[in-house]
């Protein structure tokens, strides 16, 4: 059945009661369930794009601890901000909060508006994001539609459409806007994000038998839940190669900020050269920048994932007995506390830990 004809609407109405049902009794204790102050919803559902609920969990409580409010999060440093993410990836989530923030304050008195269209001029909240905030923080009947929820969708009514199509999803939240119930509309937004989380997964075999909608379910009952959603192959990422150099002098370690924009702007890096070097091209680069007798020890390769881009990187540990370059030097402490680094670089770091750790090693340099 395709997604927007009139029969899918009666269709997804039979989910309303007993996916309510359902979640009354199984919805899981989250910290921005038990407390939901718009706030407090606003900032889970930026950690949560993207991003799984098991992954979110252990930065929530840390960022409302560092910024309880919509004043302390628009007052909130650049490295503040970034030292508060390092690690949930795609920071620009974060500067488009902070962003919000001033403009809530700027515009709407420092109280999160209710309204959808009032909360789509705000940087960061999209279709998605303003559907869950109006209806979770103000129970108004605002669908959220994301990837979750167009899976289930698709499964619910048999819809082998390419559910990459952008237009689609605007499709899907018209037809759940007919039945939204607009006196539970926040709990039947948690409740099919839910499912999606725990029975209609999206990796692996769907708990079929455990689902609240399985008497309702298309796929089910023709048996191709398994092949959807349907995806037209996506494009390959474009690959970058990087070598990193972890200078390390006197106990200290060299870092470099990346530029405000683009990819991680403002976050900090180990420096580093494109292309995967060997060690002679390590060596020649450490020398181009001054550091003549340093040899560098190989730490090995890593890959990180983008959302559009892949990064290779291999690394090279070299003891300088000068600090030279137009390096900061910080502390394997202020690593820890002070200066965000993107979890592309976090293999290199627990290299540079572990090294830093058995200071006998140090020795590997010939030039002390
Ligand atoms: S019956 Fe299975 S495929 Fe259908 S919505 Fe439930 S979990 Fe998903």
């Amino acid at each position: 059945m395709d997604f927007a004809t009139d029969a899918a609407v009666p269709l997804l109405a039979q989910t309303v009661g007993p996916l309510l049902a359902w979640y009354r009794e199984n919805g899981r204790d989250l910290p921005w369930r038990t407390e939901p102050s718009p706030y407090r919803v606003w900032v889970s559902e930026i950690m949560l794009q993207q991003t799984r609920i098991g992954a979110v969990l252990p930065y929530f409580d840390r960022f409302m601890t560092a910024f309880p409010d919509i004043a302390a999060l628009a007052a909130a440093s650049d490295e503040q901000l970034l030292k508060s993410w390092e690690g949930l990836g795609y920071y620009r989530r974060v500067r488009n909060l902070r962003a919000a923030a001033r403009l809530v304050l700027a515009r709407f008195g420092g109280e999160l508006p209710s309204a959808r269209e009032d909360l789509l001029t705000l940087p960061g909240i999209g279709d998605y994001t303003a559907g869950a905030i109006a209806s979770i923080a103000f129970g108004r009947p605002e669908p959220a539609v994301d990837g979750n929820v167009m899976r289930v969708t698709a499964r619910l009514l048999d819809c082998h459409a390419d559910v990459t199509r952008p237009a689609l999803r605007e499709t899907v939240r018209r037809q759940w806007a007919q039945v939204w119930p607009s006196s539970e509309a926040g709990m039947f937004t948690q409740a099919l994000m839910e499912l999606g989380e725990v029975r209609c997964l999206p990796h692996g075999t769907p708990v079929c038998q455990q689902c609240p909608c399985r008497d309702i379910c298309r796929s089910r009952a023709a048996g191709t839940a398994l092949e959807l959603p349907y995806r037209a192959a996506a494009k390959e990422r474009p690959v970058e190669e990087r070598t990193f150099l972890l200078l390390v002098s006197g106990g200290k370690i060299a870092l470099c900020q990346r530029p405000e924009n683009g990819l991680l702007g403002g976050m900090w890096e180990f420096p580093s050269a494109p292309g995967l070097l060997d060690a002679a091209g390590a060596a020649r680069l450490l020398r181009s920048w001054g550091a003549v007798h340093a040899v560098p020890v190989p730490v090995g390769t890593a890959r990180h994932l983008f959302t559009h881009r892949e990064w290779r990187m291999t690394g090279y540990l070299a003891v300088l007995p000068d600090r030279t370059g137009d390096w900061v030097w910080g502390t394997p402490q202020d690593l820890k506390e002070r200066y965000a680094l993107p979890a592309a670089c976090h293999f290199f770091r627990d290299r540079l830990a572990a090294f830093l750790a058995e200071p006998e090693q140090q020795s590997c340099n010939p030039g002390e």
